[in-house]
């Protein structure tokens, strides 16, 4: 089995060379072929995602993804929707030893992936900008459908639509119509609704009410750094884009060029995404053993600076790498 493996810009790299460390040790017989894509792709070959790469994606079902800088609307979205990976999956979950507004808090954010105001329909008018929010019942009720799939295979209770159906009355209202028709299919799982500027302030002040949220497309993009912010930040947040064909792993954060560079990255959202992708290939018990390694190193003190401590990206890594040789 291939995996297309993308480092990107920033500190794409550098959390990618770190969770590399980790996969090579798991030996799962999975073949990394890496390929370029972002800023640098850019300006050496004129594309941000050569064709090379997008081809090498095609060919095959499972790529795992660093970061784009100033080109992630035409590397990553434009991957999203080559791909057709519709569901895009963003747990929130506290992890043990890492201090946080909400230790515990275990949700996850599944954010329609395909359309609304990232379709990338902008045109310019005179001295005016407009920009095109699609919102289909196809996509809504297929994200919903999702939402409340993942909640019953990970016996979680209630599924929340987030949206703004009393201002965006047709693209909101096609949304939330959506969820709730899917709703009536699954009796045992609670649903309800909030609007979006309402659910980011119940989220800060009372998140343990939300188990699955599910919302359109940018709602979904600024309300799960949101939810991150809660359990600790973007170093810790993994990301799955799901499709019928196709998933593209690749963390929350994207190149956060203001560290780049430094060795100070957090690669734990890095290889919390490739423990998904390896929960995705059917290698469970790996991830599990991945997962268990990341929080003893965490909880024995040994962070990067984003979490309070002074380790950097490498020897972090080595760290966790040294607790999963320790592991039966
Ligand atoms: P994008 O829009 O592509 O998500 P962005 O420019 O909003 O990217 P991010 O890269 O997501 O910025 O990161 C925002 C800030 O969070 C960064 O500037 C950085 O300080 C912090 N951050 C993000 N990822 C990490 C990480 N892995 N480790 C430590 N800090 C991080």
């Amino acid at each position: 089995m291939k995996v297309v493996v993308i480092p990107g810009d920033g500190i794409g790299k550098e959390v990618m060379d770190a969770t590399m460390l980790i996969l090579n040790e798991l030996d799962l017989g999975l073949q990394y072929e890496f390929y370029e894509a972002g800023d640098q792709a850019l300006q050496k070959y004129g594309k941000a995602l050569p064709d090379e790469t997008l081809e090498a994606c095609r060919r095959n079902s499972v790529v795992l993804f660093g970061a784009a800088g100033e080109s992630a609307a035409d590397v990553i979205v434009r991957l999203r929707q080559e791909l057709e990976t519709y569901a895009n999956v963003r747990p929130a979950r506290a992890l043990r030893g890492v201090k946080c507004l909400y230790p515990g808090l275990d949700l996850v954010v599944v954010r329609e992936n395909t359309e609304c105001l990232y379709k990338g329909f902008e045109f310019e008018l005179e001295d005016s900008a407009v920009a095109i929010r699609v919102i289909t019942r196809k996509a809504s009720e297929r994200i919903a459908r999702f939402a409340f799939e993942l909640a019953k295979k990970e016996g979680r209770k209630k599924v929340t639509a987030l949206h703004k159906a009393n201002v965006m009355k047709k693209t909101c209202g096609i949304f939330r119509e959506a969820c709730r028709k899917v709703a009536r299919d699954y009796s045992g799982i609670e649903f309800n609704e909030y609007y979006i500027d309402a659910a980011c302030m119940f989220l800060v002040m009372n998140p343990y009410r939300f188990d699955v949220i599910v919302t359109t497309n940018m709602f979904g993009d600024i309300v799960s750094d949101l939810t991150a912010g809660l359990v600790g930040g973007l170093g810790i947040a993994p990301s799955a884009n799901i499709g019928d064909k196709y998933a593209i792993f690749e963390p929350v954060h994207g190149a956060a060029f203001d560290i780049a560079g430094k060795g100070i990255a957090n690669p734990t959202a890095m290889i919390l995404t490739a423990c998904m992708m390896l929960q995705h290939l059917g290698y469970t018990e790996e991830a599990k053993k991945v997962k268990k390694a990341l929080e003893e190193t965490i909880a024995s003190g040994k962070t990067t600076p984003d979490l309070g401590g002074n380790l950097k990206t490498k020897y972090f890594a080595n760290e966790v790498l040294k607790k999963l040789k320790e592991a039966p």
